[in-house]
């Protein structure tokens, strides 16, 4: 049988040398979401789309009205990291009402999952990754806490310059360390004289994906829309962080048994879209969005019983202000509705 996760990454550290934070998260959330759904009361954590049906309708609407008002070309409805599938169900009934019926393509890597998402979606097609997406049609990309889960790479500062965070292990045990230099040349402007201890997050895993997609918006149409917690970066910061049983854990114990994810770097999404020749839009809060799209009367519509529902995805001290919604288009398509 084949060794567990912890064992062999200690075995490979202890052979070839620390392995970089990247590489650990990799590793940690490959091994995580393949073995598991770990999605709801019973598992590790609670998603918007798992809180209210209200959240992929609206997203659904959203898809539909930009696809009307960009001329009703055809299209294909894609997700990352679709988890159990729930936002899709909700977002694909409410496009076919509003007259937008189209394939299903979804990018999901676990197994488990891909089992779970062939249930609710079993016309669907899955991909390992965003390259074997069709090429011949306009894209509307979803992706709901997708880009939270990719690894980051991490510079911490020491005293005479940044070095790589790197993961080493004794025993079992694993622990981040200071590795090798990294040029000045690599770090973000006016972030370079930072305090000895400073942690600066970058996601190169995330950035290609962005890359890619706008490419494909801008060469087919299309629009994307990217919900996560997040900030405006560059910034100082290590956001690290793991849930298990909707609790927080240490990140680097036990990889693979716990959710390991970081904040998302709103302006380096949108930075890497913008290269492509894609038009970005926000990120706006949240709250902000699902209000401007309409949420209070879709509650007010399905009963007092949706109200707290509402709360928590709108309030600000809830997901409201935390959580952020970043849009892109293709140049020539229409303005997204929800972006001021
Ligand atoms: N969007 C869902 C699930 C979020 S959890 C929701 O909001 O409920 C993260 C999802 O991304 C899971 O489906 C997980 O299996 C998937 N995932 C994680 N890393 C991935 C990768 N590198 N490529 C594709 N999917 C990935």
């Amino acid at each position: 049988m084949e060794a567990a996760l912890p064992e062999r990454l200690a075995r490979a550290i202890t052979l070839a040398g620390p392995i970089s934070v990247a590489q650990f998260m990799a590793a940690a959330n490959a091994h995580y979401y393949a073995s598991r759904d770990p999605l709801g009361a019973a598992g590790d954590f609670v998603t918007a789309p798992e809180i209210s049906q209200m959240f992929g309708e609206l997203i659904g609407l959203w898809l539909a009205d930009l696809w009307g008002r960009a001329g009703r070309p055809q299209c294909a409805y894609v997700e990352l990291g679709p988890g159990r599938g729930t936002l899709a169900v909700d977002a694909l009934r409410a496009m076919a009402k509003a007259g937008l019926t189209t394939a299903v393509h979804l990018v999901e890597t676990s197994p488990t999952l891909r089992a779970a998402q062939a249930v609710k979606l079993p016309d669907a097609h899955w991909h390992e990754d965003v390259s074997g997406l069709p090429q011949d049609m306009a894209l509307l990309v979803i992706a709901n806490e997708f880009f939270d889960a990719l690894p980051v790479r991490q510079l911490v500062r020491g005293v005479t310059g940044w070095h790589e965070r790197m993961v080493a292990c004794q025993d079992t045990l694993f622990l981040p360390i200071a590795g090798k230099l990294v040029p000045d040349s690599i770090i973000p402007a006016g972030l370079c004289d930072a305090a000895a201890g400073a942690i600066i997050e970058t996601s190169p895993a995330s950035v290609g994906i962005m890359r890619g997609l706008a490419d494909r918006l801008v060469k087919q149409g299309g629009a994307m829309l990217a919900i996560d917690y997040g900030y405006q970066g560059p910034a100082i910061g290590d956001t690290l962080q793991a849930v298990r049983a909707h609790r927080f854990a240490n990140p680097f114990e036990q990889p693979g048994e716990q959710d390991l994810t970081t904040h998302v770097d709103f302006a380096t999404l949108s930075a890497a879209a913008t290269v492509q020749g894609a038009s970005p839009w926000g990120p706006v809060a949240q709250g902000t969005f699902l209000t401007a799209l309409g949420i209070d009367a879709r509650a007010a519509a399905l009963g007092p019983t949706v109200q707290a529902d509402r709360d928590r995805l709108v309030a600000p001290d809830q997901m409201g202000t935390l959580f952020k919604a970043l849009a892109l288009t293709a140049p020539d398509w229409p303005k997204p509705a929800g972006f001021a």
